[in-house]
């Protein structure tokens, strides 16, 4: 195993968690041990690892600055992994009170022999209430021969009251830039010759997480031996490295919403990963974006599209922000293989930003429209006509965005696919008598209901107004000022319609 083999034998080669290192090195040299750590941070960032090296360097007979010899006696016995006084435990597989009781009836006991009992209790929010109070007890008094080392990924899970009786080290994804060091060092090591593309597209995969990269540049060598190029990687990465993900980014940069479309339900059709393929195409709009913001293109990244500058300084950081925003908020997990989230985010763009349909001061004393509406009580003075009168939440909206919400609501419940069509995609141009009458800005989602969710719709409408409806449905223009089917903004694009004399921009 290559991880097993290049897992860092010392403080020095601990890769990418400089700010730990340095404080536990420091507090070694200068024997200001505690006796209870908290190791928390994504998987493979280096905490059991580091655990280990601290566990040696607490009992090593000839520490050199912080750092343990790894030669002596101690060093020795805890790399082999025969210490008596190193306690590894699982707390995924061991997390009950028993489990801690047995730590806190034994912990009394002398080292047997080493200076120090290190007991190292990985993911340690794995354990039960119980157990945590039996824990919490040991900390409180620990006697002066132990130390505790707790790792865990999931902070958020581990009680206060533990995280309080610890020194916590938060430890931090690997930089790109670090693992591709790191990889690099082991593949001169091991005679491999991996382009430095390849080993870029190994730690961007690994997410920060260095056992990750490891372990996926030995799974490259297992398949394609030691000199394979940047396509093998690809390949061995299952990462289609799609060109359609930078194609999916210019069409959005350049405002092809039919192009973006296609593309999409290609890469759907194809089977692809929806999910990465997502990430992938952000991916690719970050790369842009930092282009666009520094101004120059970013050297380590891989894509294409950003040898093409024109295409993203002429539009400036706002619409590729806005892309990756909207991308970010697509979410395959009900349904992996439905690419409606990925066009509903796509289709998203192509509706004119809030604060510029808000954006224009209030004509006469109205204030500006720009202030965060939910932060604002409701305010007193100068107030005319229906602002006065306007109650709040619920009376920012009209009774057709109501009824439209209620609806979406209804049918996303009854048809997850069908019902994400109504989501940001259409208006409720009139109910009357027994028809209904929705405006679509794209056709996608026009047909879409049309086709299969009428019924759906039909009964939904139904069900709110108390008679039966029928479903009339056209293509429209979305105004710049419509207000998107998100919480946060139509309810400030409301507030900001209702104050007199506040006019959206260009629509004087
Ligand atoms: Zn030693």
């Amino acid at each position: 195993m290559l991880y097993g083999k290049w897992r860092p034998r010392g403080f020095d080669e601990v890769v990418g968690q400089d700010h730990i290192i340095t404080t536990l090195r420091n507090a070694l040299a200068t024997s200001q041990v505690a006796h209870a750590y908290l190791f928390s941070g994504p998987r493979g960032t280096g905490k059991t690892t580091t655990a280990r090296i601290l566990a040696r360097a607490v009992n090593c007979e000839a520490l050199q600055a912080g750092e343990p010899c790894n030669v002596c006696r101690a060093c020795e016995a805890i790399r082999r992994g025969n210490a008596l006084d190193l306690i590894e435990m699982d707390a995924a597989s061991n997390r009950g009170i028993d489990d801690v009781r047995e730590i806190r009836d034994k912990i009394a006991f002398a080292p047997s022999d080493l200076r120090k009992k290190v007991y190292l209790l990985d993911e340690v929010h794995m354990l039960t209430g119980g157990a945590f109070n039996a824990l919490l007890k040991t900390l409180e008094e620990p006697p002066p021969h132990a130390i505790f080392i707790l790792a865990t990924t999931e902070l958020h899970d581990v009680p206060a009251t533990i995280i309080s009786r610890c020194q916590r080290y938060d430890f931090r994804r690997v930089a790109n830039e670090a693992v591709v060091r790191r990889l690099r060092f082991i593949c001169e090591q091991e005679g491999f010759k991996v382009p430095d593309q390849g080993l870029l597209q190994i730690a961007i995969q690994s997410r920060g997480g260095l056992r990750d990269a490891i372990t996926l540049l030995e799974q490259v060598v297992a398949r394609f031996g030691a000199n394979p190029g940047t396509d093998d990687v690809l390949v061995s990465l299952g990462l289609t490295h799609d060109a359609r993900s930078e194609a999916l980014a210019r069409a959005l940069v350049e405002d092809d919403l039919g192009q973006a479309l296609t593309l999409v339900r290609e890469v759907a059709d194809d089977g692809v990963d929806l999910t990465r393929f997502t990430r992938e195409t952000i991916d690719v709009l970050r790369d842009v974006l930092l282009q666009v913001v520094k101004g120059a293109p970013n050297p380590a990244s891989e894509h294409r599209l950003l040898g093409d500058s024109a295409i993203a300084s002429r539009r400036g950081p706002g619409p590729v922000a806005r892309a990756i925003e909207e991308l970010a908020k697509a979410d395959f997990r009900q349904d992996p293989g439905n690419p409606v989230p990925l066009e509903v985010a796509c289709a998203s763009l192509f509706i004119a930003p809030v604060v510029q349909a808000v954006a224009a001061p209030a004509a006469n004393g109205g204030g500006p429209a720009r202030e965060p509406a939910g932060q604002r009580p409701a305010r007193p003075g100068p107030a005319t006509g229906d602002a006065a009168q306007k109650p709040g939440r619920e009376g920012d909206v009209s009774p057709e965005e109501r009824f439209l919400r209620d609806l979406y609501g209804r049918c996303s419940t009854a048809d997850f696919k069908l019902g994400a069509h109504l989501n940001g995609s259409c208006e409720v141009l009139s109910i009357e008598g027994d028809t209904l009458e929705m405006g679509f800005f794209f056709r996608p989602s026009m047909e879409k209901i049309q086709n299969e969710g009428r019924t759906l719709v039909e009964q939904q409408a139904e069900a709110i107004l108390g008679r039966p409806m029928r479903l009339s449905v056209k293509l429209v223009e979305r105004k710049a000022a419509a207000p998107r089917q998100r919480p946060k903004s139509g309810h400030l694009v409301q507030t900001a319609r209702s104050i007199p004399g506040a006019v959206p921009i260009g629509k004087e």
